[in-house]
Formats: structure tokens, C-alpha cells, sequence
């Protein structure tokens, strides 16, 4: 699918098909799904499609669970509790307008029986009085309590929107679109039950641009944002349909990649490393180029009694050899018995 046209149509009928709301972050999965970024999330949608058509929002979010993790809600706390504040409100109002409405047919109930039972008509003009009273009064305060309703109805939609936001902000590197180290973590957990349920293979790749503080000395911090911002994309691009790529902070990312060996993961690190040093940076504004740069990798696979802190650490212990190792190097952690002439 190489069309941008073709990828939006197709995202557009799948998730009008299942009736996923359009918030960013469910467009972000589709994306993913159609463009085939990740292998194993195409395998799980596809699957849901065999048996049942379509995909609801509910089997969406068990997949999004499943693979990308994201059980961690810290900062959204407060926009939870304000849409529970205002679900709290909404029930009230539901009470409020049963006490009304019922307050009401006990007035007419009492009015017919009088109307039917007085016979005087000075007591039935009375009851008829009091009757209009009590309708303008019920349709008053329903006027008044659909103003309500509309108001908390805004207010939820609004919360909504926010949470959406605030759930992909909360996700998503803003100086290079990439996942945040939160999301990576989240991933990395969900992968890990993965990958001791299917046992199979789990890597992680740490990344650290060499001596970027002296480039940012030489060129300034905005060509240093740069430089991250074409790490970056160069990483998404090598990762696509094999790894999940991130910022872990400042100069170094992580790429977390299932289901290839090491050897594999090893040799895409090391074709990484090859091709950022073949780059030449250029500044936008002057087209003037303004040198190379180069990267540490570090590689690790996960065993299978690790946590993802332990597979993190390892990953960087091996960052930190290749940066004693001279630098734009790759350095790997071979599980014994698989020791091979590191790239
Ligand atoms: P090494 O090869 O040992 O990694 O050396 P280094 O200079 O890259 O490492 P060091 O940790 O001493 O410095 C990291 C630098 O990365 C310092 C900091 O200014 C820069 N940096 C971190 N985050 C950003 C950012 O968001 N933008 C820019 N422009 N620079 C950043
Ligand atoms: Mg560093
Ligand atoms: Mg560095």
C-alpha cells in the first residue's frame, strides 16, 4: 500500500466497519495496522477478521493491551476523577429528575380524585389552580434540568477529548514523535509476557549519539535537535516491522524488537550504526554541511527469568562497552554458547 489516499480510505472503512471512535490514538493504531509497521499486531487483527469480521473497540483494546501494554495511568488521575465527578453529577441529575417527575403525578393523581370527588366548583377551580401550578413548575425545572444535561453532556465530551490528548502526550516524545520511555516500558512488559507465554526471543537495542555535547557546543542546541530528530526518523525507518522504537531520554533510544535472534538484532544494530556514520549532516537554513556523527549500540537478549529492568541494564552495560571499545561500534552481549566476532 504505498498511496496516502489508499492507507486513509482503508484505515476510514476498517474502523467505521468495527465503530471505533476517531481519536488520535485509535487512528495511530490503525496506522500501524495498514501501513504493517507491526508484524504481530497485523497477525492479531487479521485473526480477529477471520472469525469475526470486524473489530470492535473492545477487541481493539485488547490487543492494543496485549502488545503494546499500558496499564500505567499516573498522570491522568485527575481528568479520571473529574469524569467520574461528572458521572456522579449526571446520576444525580437522573435522581433529580425522577424525584420531580414523580412529585408531579402525585399533584395530578390528587387533583383528579378532587376534581372528580368535590362538588363544589369553587373547590374544583381551586385544585384546577393548583394542577397549572404544578405543571409550570415540572416544566420549568425540566428546562432547567436539560440545560443541566447539556452542560455535563459538553463537559464529558470535553474531559474525553482531553483524555485522548493527554493519553497520547503522555506516550509520545515531542521532539521526535517517537514513543516516550514510558510507552517503551509498557511495551517491553506486555512483550516480555510474550515472550516467556510463546517463549521465544526478546531483544533490546540501546542507542547513545557519540560525544554530542561537543557537537552541540560546535553547532548549537537547535542543530542538535536536529541531529535527534534525523536519529530518529532513520530508527523509525530501519525499525519498521521489526522493532519498536524510542527515546529513552536526552541522546539515547531504545529499540525493543521481538521474535529475532540476536544474531539478527545484531546485525540490524550494526547496520544502523553503518549508515548513521554515512550520513552527513547538513544545516537546513545555510545547506552548509556541518559533519558526521556516529552511535553506540548496546545489544541484549532478554532471558526468560529477567524483568525488563534487568534487560534495560544489560542492553546499557553493553552501551557502555562499546563506548570504551573507541566508540561507533556496536557491542553484544552473545548468550553463551552463540559467542561470535562482534559486527
Ligand atoms: P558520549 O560519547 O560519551 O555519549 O559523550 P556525549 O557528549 O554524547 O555524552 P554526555 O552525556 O556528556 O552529553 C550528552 C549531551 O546530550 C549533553 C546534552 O547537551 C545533550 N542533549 C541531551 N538532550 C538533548 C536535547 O534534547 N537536545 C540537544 N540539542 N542536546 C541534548
Ligand atoms: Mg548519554
Ligand atoms: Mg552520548
Amino acid at each position: 500500500m504505498s498511496h496516502i489516499g489508499d492507507v486513509m480510505e482503508r484505515i476510514a472503512s476498517l474502523m467505521s466497519a468495527g465503530e471505533i471512535p476517531p481519536t488520535p490514538a485509535n487512528y495511530e493504531f490503525w496506522y500501524r495496522y495498514v501501513t504493517g509497521a507491526d508484524p504481530e499486531l497485523v497477525e492479531a487483527i487479521d485473526a480477529i477478521m477471520r472469525t469475526a469480521g470486524r473489530v470492535s473497540p473492545r477487541a481493539m483494546d485488547n490487543v492494543r493491551r496485549e502488545l503494546y501494554g499500558g496499564g500505567g495511568r499516573g498522570t491522568l488521575n485527575r481528568l479520571l476523577d473529574d469524569a467520574r465527578r461528572q458521572l456522579e453529577a449526571l446520576e444525580n441529575f437522573v435522581g433529580r429528575t425522577e424525584a420531580s417527575t414523580r412529585d408531579y403525578r402525585v399533584a395530578l393523581d390528587d387533583g383528579q380524585q378532587v376534581l372528580a370527588s368535590s362538588v363544589t366548583l369553587e373547590k374544583q377551580r381551586a385544585m384546577l389552580a393548583e394542577m397549572v401550578r404544578a405543571t409550570n413548575a415540572m416544566m420549568q425545572k425540566t428546562k432547567r434540568l436539560e440545560k443541566d444535561l447539556a452542560n455535563s453532556s459538553h463537559q464529558i465530551d470535553r474531559l474525553k477529548a482531553d483524555l485522548e490528548i493527554a493519553r497520547s502526550e503522555s506516550r509520545t516524545d515531542p521532539l521526535t514523535g517517537l514513543a516516550n520511555r514510558k510507552a517503551c516500558i509498557d511495551y517491553l512488559d506486555a512483550q516480555i509476557l510474550r515472550a516467556r507465554v510463546e517463549m521465544r526471543c526478546l531483544a533490546a537495542v540501546f542507542l547513545d549519539i557519540d560525544h554530542f555535547k561537543h557537537f552541540n557546543d560546535s553547532f548549537g542546541h537547535r542543530m542538535g535537535d536536529e541531529v535527534l530528530r534525523l536519529v530518529a526518523q532513520s530508527l523509525e525507518r530501519f525499525c519498521h516491522g521489526v522493532g519498536f522504537p524510542a527515546r529513552w531520554g536526552g541522546e539515547e533510544f531504545i529499540v525493543v524488537v521481538p521474535g529475532r535472534s540476536i544474531a539478527e538484532v545484531a546485525e540490524l544494530a550494526e547496520r544502523f550504526r553503518a549508515f548513521i556514520a554515512s550520513r552527513t549532516v547538513r544545516a537546513k537554513q545555510s545547506h552548509r554541511d556541518v559533519g558526521r556523527i556516529t552511535v553506540s549500540l548496546g545489544v541484549a537478549q532478554l532471558n526468560l527469568d529477567e524483568t525488563a529492568q534487568d534487560l534495560v541494564d544489560r542492553a546499557d552495560a553493553m552501551l557502555y562497552e562499546a563506548k570504551t571499545g573507541g566508540r561507533n561500534r556496536v557491542a553484544v552481549a552473545w548468550p553463551a554458547g552463540q559467542e561470535q566476532a562482534a559486527a
